[in-house]
């Protein structure tokens, strides 16, 4: 057994603003059930929505500051939690990293810095609790600075940092370095140096023993210029300790069989049943209800990641055709403004919902014949594998957890029965226009068409997979000096 302490910034239920936060609620409880000793350790913020009791723990001095550790269980899993307590750092409203008009909290360096310390204080039970874990594993800019002050102490746990997105860096002005009281060592062009600025991201990617993201795809592709944001040189340099694990699917929430926002429950066995569900979402939208014409549908943010240009590129030639379209979403003010109006022509064809709907989406994903994602850049995703066990076929660019998560449909692919989606290559609209060509005259052939639908719905996404996957990790990870 291993004693794992899990460190983030979010965790679902207690707070989310993201994906870091479906992981770090989901990937500890899947290594409790596998027996393992996890604890997870979170600033304690205001919003933070902890259930039952929250006890004192110990107190300890960091940085010449007093802070308190508090313990609770995680609402629902159980396992333990760890909230470091300083009110004059944390006890603000609302979201963990921005004020209320979206700008990051002026003394972010000092928040994030501090709950790095604290977690060095835990990995090397200077709080004296008898509980020193074998593994410390960070996530994201805010514990960056973990695995770096880890570095300079003997006899420390092994590192682990986990890339959620390389696009937030935690990037301070350099004299952030000396407020900090930061050790000297680190100070440095292949230390948290990044450009003359100060880097936490680089804190994990420079000195975590192990680098993990969240897809083996996304892995390659950050050693690139592409996606690596200047920090590409640094990841191939330290390839030998870099992976992709992708991340697992909440089958509590996302379960066809049980599902209770949809109008009819189905599984693999009774996929027939699923067309309830279409004929409920083509009214709900305002769409003609017709069994037979193919419904494509797209959830989520609507931003030049995942790809919407394109897709608004396609619109006018794609309308024409038989089918009908679905999109529920919110973003850019111009892509929304963009949509509705390549929309209004076609009210029968096409159906927009702005704004976050989560019980929308469900049905959206069991009512459908195919989902859009035609993302630029996909650290994991989540919809593709949704759509899958939904008995929906994706489409999707072959990019990041999209490229690991879904089998292009080939002559081979249907042969040997591991088709699930359509996959294409480039960056484009044209190449999207084929792509969903190429569905719609495979929605022609029923037969192929449900095969692909039976391959997808029995795919393993569960978190017990990819926990498995950061165990074994784990556990070829040696102690250090
Ligand atoms: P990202 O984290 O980059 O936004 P993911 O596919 O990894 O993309 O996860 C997005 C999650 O948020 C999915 O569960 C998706 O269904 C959900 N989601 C995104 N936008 C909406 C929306 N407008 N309404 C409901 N759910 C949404």
């Amino acid at each position: 057994m291993k004693k794992i302490l899990f460190v983030t910034s979010e965790a679902h239920p207690l707070i989310k603003t993201g994906g870091l936060a479906d992981v770090s609620g989901s990937l500890p409880k899947a290594l409790a059930e596998l027996d393992q000793d996890v604890r997870l350790l979170i600033p304690n913020y205001q919003a933070l929505k902890t259930q039952g009791d929250v006890r004192f723990l110990c107190s300890l001095r960091v940085d010449n500051k007093n802070v308190n550790i508090l313990e609770t269980r995680m609402p629902e899993s159980g396992f333990i939690v760890w909230l470091i307590d300083f009110p004059g750092y944390y006890n603000y409203p609302g979201n963990p990293y921005v004020d209320e008009q979206g700008e990051p909290w002026p003394n972010n360096a000092e928040r994030f810095a501090l709950f790095c310390r604290v977690a060095v204080e835990i990995a090397m039970n200077r709080i004296h609790q008898d509980w020193r874990p074998d593994i410390v594993h960070c996530n994201d800019w805010q514990s960056g600075l973990v695995p770096a002050l880890l570095s300079l102490e003997f006899h420390r746990p092994a590192t682990v940092f986990t890339i959620h997105n390389m696009a937030y860096q935690g990037l301070f002005p350099a004299a952030t370095a000396a407020t900090l009281n930061l050790p000297g060592q680190l100070i440095h062009p292949l230390g948290l140096e990044f450009h003359g600025m100060l880097s936490f991201i680089k804190g994990g990617l420079v000195y975590a023993d192990q680098i993990t993201t969240v897809s083996p795809t996304y892995a390659l592709e950050i050693q690139t210029p592409e996606y690596g944001y200047g920090l590409e040189g640094l990841l191939e340099h330290r390839q030998d300790a870099l992976g992709g694990i992708i991340n697992g699917v909440d089958l509590e929430h996302w379960n066809p069989a049980s599902d209770p926002n949809l109008v009819q429950n189905f599984d693999a066995t009774t996929l027939a049943q699923k067309a309830a569900n279409k004929a409920a979402l083509q009214s709900k939208v305002g769409l003609p209800v017709k069994a037979d014409v193919p419904l494509l549908g797209l959830i989520g943010r609507l931003v030049e990641q995942k790809g919407i240009d394109l897709l608004i590129e396609c619109l006018p030639e794609l309308l024409p055709l038989t089918l009908q379209i679905v999109i529920l979403g919110s973003g850019s003010k111009e892509f929304q403004a963009q949509l509705q109006e390549l929309a209004a022509p076609y009210p029968d064809k096409i159906a927009i919902t702005l704004g976050y709907n989560e019980a929308l989406a469900h049905l959206i994903e069991a009512g459908i014949d195919a989902f859009l994602m035609p993302s630029r850049f996909e650290p994991c995703g989540l919809n593709q594998m949704y759509s899958q066990l939904y008995g929906s076929l994706p489409i999707v660019r072959k990019t990041g957890g999209l490229a690991d998560t879904v089998v292009d449909t080939t002559p081979d692919s249907i042969a040997n029965q591991t088709a699930t989606g359509i996959v294409f290559n480039d960056a484009t609209a044209g190449s999207l226009l084929e792509a969903i060509k190429r569905t719609l005259l495979l929605y022609t052939q029923q037969d192929v068409w449900q095969k692909i639908q039976q391959t997808g719905m029995q795919q393993d996404f569960s978190w017990k997979h990819s926990a498995q996957q950061y165990l074994a990790l784990y556990e070829h990870m040696m102690p250090t000096a």
